[in-house]
């Protein structure tokens, strides 16, 4: 596996709409796992074809829930990880949030995004086979940003507030 660069703005690819896949071949398989490795190297929790200069509808997704026991202590949900190809929000739900988020090709800055509180994305998976995912909370809205990358939408362009990120911790979760 290779670790990619991840592109940053102003490069034209960000704001390409990229084409759909149709052909799952090795060379494929190659972008998947270096997407993959890439994405866990940034650290991210997300990152979509084109962020590694590729003009193509694919996404990767890595991310741990947290929930609290009984005690109220924080307990973190093992990681899932998720390969959509051709991803499509095919159901949202009425209810919006507000959200903070980041983007690994607009490197220190932050932004506050309404999203869908909960969707249903249909695509393929890695081989070619139809996949369904319903979401909700974060793992929603990192779907949400990624999707978007597709359509050459970045979040700035959606943020009812930008800023320049002053904290690690408003970094952390990039996508
Ligand atoms: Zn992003």
């Amino acid at each position: 596996m290779t670790l990619r660069t991840i592109v940053t703005l102003p490069e034209p690819v960000l704001r390409r709409k990229a084409r759909p896949i149709t052909t799952f071949d090795s060379n494929l398989q190659t972008v998947i796992d270096d997407m993959i490795e890439t994405m866990r190297d940034a650290p991210g929790v997300g990152l979509a074809a084109p962020q590694v200069n590729i003009s193509e509808r694919l996404i990767v997704v890595e991310y741990g829930e947290e929930e609290e026991d009984e005690n109220g202590e924080i307990i973190e949900l093992p990681k899932k990880l998720l390969v959509v190809i051709n991803p499509e929000i095919v159901k949202t739900s009425e209810e919006t949030e507000l959200g903070v988020e980041g983007c690994l090709s607009i490197p220190g800055l932050v932004g506050e995004v309404e999203r869908f509180s909960a969707i249903q994305i249909k695509g393929l998976n890695r081989h070619g086979q139809p996949t369904k995912i319903k979401t909700e909370g974060w793992l929603a809205r990192i779907f949400q940003h990624e999707i978007d990358h597709l359509n050459g939408v970045l979040f700035p362009d959606l943020a009812t507030k930008v800023w320049k990120a002053q904290t690690e911790e408003e970094l952390e979760d990039r996508v």
